[in-house]
């Protein structure tokens, strides 16, 4: 490898800017600590203006595929994939605390203070997301509005752009944490991806990194790698943690979509309301993908979903729901970031009953039967790949010392729920843990 060029000292390094390391990095920073952000991406401006633009935000141009062929979507900006991500917010499950130990109530009520997240108000429940509710609710489901990382009163009325990127700041991300960090002196090096951490004597005191001017140390006592389900089990591995990325869950989900009579799914909210079954492990919500992806995710299901392109025509009056899954943890990530997710019996069982569901909430709405189409399935929540309880502690830290992981990587188990909520609030009880002073914690864990 190259020698450095240059080193640079701070008093924390962390790799990846996501709603993991964003918020880690804004909680560190008016705590007086000199932090130093590593985005392997790029500040990507004009959002909400075009698929292309989504698509240019995204790993490979969005061409991320499994060695099976499950095609996931990898945001790679300033903000990680808050920046795309619905704005759904789901709290997190009891068994984190029944099961963990892992007390978030006080994080999470912190969150929903600093951030109005609540249900949208009436005037912005778009027509297909009002009309698929009413006709879940008639067959029985408990489908209702679902709590938003939004601002109404900056929202858009048939707007439907969040998930290319919110051209009105409506919609929370994790840029509004990585601005805050910067008033409180945090810096942010875009372009730069972490390679390995650098340790002495089984303790991080950095990490390596290469940046537009090349390869550089970034020396800090305190190192958090929060590049993602995904990007952060290469590091680990590079440094020496070689389990990292064995078994990680990606919520796999597709979608049934079809045309109505009236304004469709593309002008709301996405995720506006929704059934969420954390039991079976099924959550279904009125979403639609812009055209272009909604056509590709068609063609991607082979040769059925490429006859049912013409229906897509009609996308401007195409109702449409997705099914997402809770999976198991089968799979691997590589250090080439290549990766492997073999979906199980359990997972196309859920996938198929969610299908089955959607298409009688659609007819019910007045989709016709044989105008029902369905999508190649895909996957947007790689996570679990770093476990807690497995190899990190309650704290997160990893088994290089002073390293900690703060990102979806540290969910302990399958997952199939929106992860934001519970990221975010992990990343506040860090950033609390990592500000007592060692003599403090040590004094704590002693027998009184
Ligand atoms: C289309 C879509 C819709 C979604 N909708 C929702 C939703 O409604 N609600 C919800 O809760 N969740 C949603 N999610 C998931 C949610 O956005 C993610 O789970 C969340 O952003 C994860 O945060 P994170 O901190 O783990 O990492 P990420 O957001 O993945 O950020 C990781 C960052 O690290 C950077 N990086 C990678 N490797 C390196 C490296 N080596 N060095 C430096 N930087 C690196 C990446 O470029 C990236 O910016 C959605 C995701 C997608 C893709």
């Amino acid at each position: 490898m190259s020698e450095p060029r240059r080193t640079i000292q701070a008093d924390v390094v962390i790799a990846g800017s996501g709603p993991g390391g964003a918020t880690t990095a804004v909680e560190l920073a008016k705590k007086g600590k000199k932090v130093i952000i590593c985005e392997a991406g790029k500040y990507h401006q004009r959002l909400g203006q075009s698929t292309f633009m989504l698509l240019g935000m995204m790993d490979n141009m969005g061409l991320t595929f499994s060695k099976e062929g499950t095609w996931v979507l990898r945001p790679k900006t300033a903000g990680g994939a808050s920046v795309v991500y619905c704005g759904t917010a789901v709290r997190p499950p009891p068994w984190l605390k029944e099961k963990y130990g892992i007390d978030l109530d006080e994080e999470v009520d912190e969150l929903y203070k600093e951030i109005p997240i609540q249900t949208l108000p009436d005037n912005l429940v778009g027509p297909a997301a009002r009309t698929i509710m009413q006709a879940a609710q008639d067959l029985g489901h408990d489908w209702n509005l679902i709590d938003k990382w939004i601002r109404p009163e900056k929202c858009e009325q048939n707007c439907g752009k969040c998930a290319i990127g919110c051209p009105t700041g409506a919609k929370w991300t994790a840029r509004e944490y990585l601005e805050e960090a910067k008033q409180h002196g945090a810096e942010l090096l875009l372009k730069t991806k972490v390679d390995r951490v650098l340790t002495e004597s089984g303790k991080a005191v950095g990490v390596r990194a290469k940046g537009p001017g090349g390869w550089m140390d970034i020396l800090a006592e305190t190192v958090i790698l929060s590049a993602g389900g995904q990007g952060t089990p290469p590091i680990l591995q590079r440094s020496g943690v070689y389990d990292a990325g064995q078994g990680f869950f990606a919520d796999p989900l597709w979608f049934v979509a079809g045309p109505s009579n009236i304004q469709g799914s593309i002008y709301d909210v996405p995720m506006t309301a929704g059934e969420i079954n954390a039991e079976d492990g099924i959550v279904m919500t009125d979403l639609m993908t812009p055209p272009t992806m909604f056509a590709s995710t068609l063609a991607y299901a082979g040769q059925k979903g490429i006859m049912s392109l013409p229906k897509v025509l009609r996308y401007r009056k195409t109702f449409s729901i997705m099914i997402k899954v809770r999976d198991g943890l089968d799979g691997r990530i590589n250090l080439d970031e290549s990766f492997s997710k073999p979906l199980d019996y359990d997972t196309w069982w859920k996938l198929n009953k969610g299908a089955v569901l959607a298409e009688e909430i659609l007819m019910k709405a007045g989709v016709k039967r044989d105008d029902l189409v369905q999508t190649g399935v895909m996957a947007a929540h790689p996570g679990g790949t770093v476990r807690i309880g497995e190899l990190l502690d309650k704290d997160c830290q990893t088994p290089i010392q002073n390293c900690y992981c703060m990102d979806t990587t540290i969910i302990p188990e399958p997952w199939g729920l929106p992860p934001t909520v519970t990221v975010v609030a992990m990343a506040k009880r860090l950033a609390k843990h990592l500000s007592v002073p060692a003599e403090a914690k040590v004094a704590a864990q002693e027998p009184a």
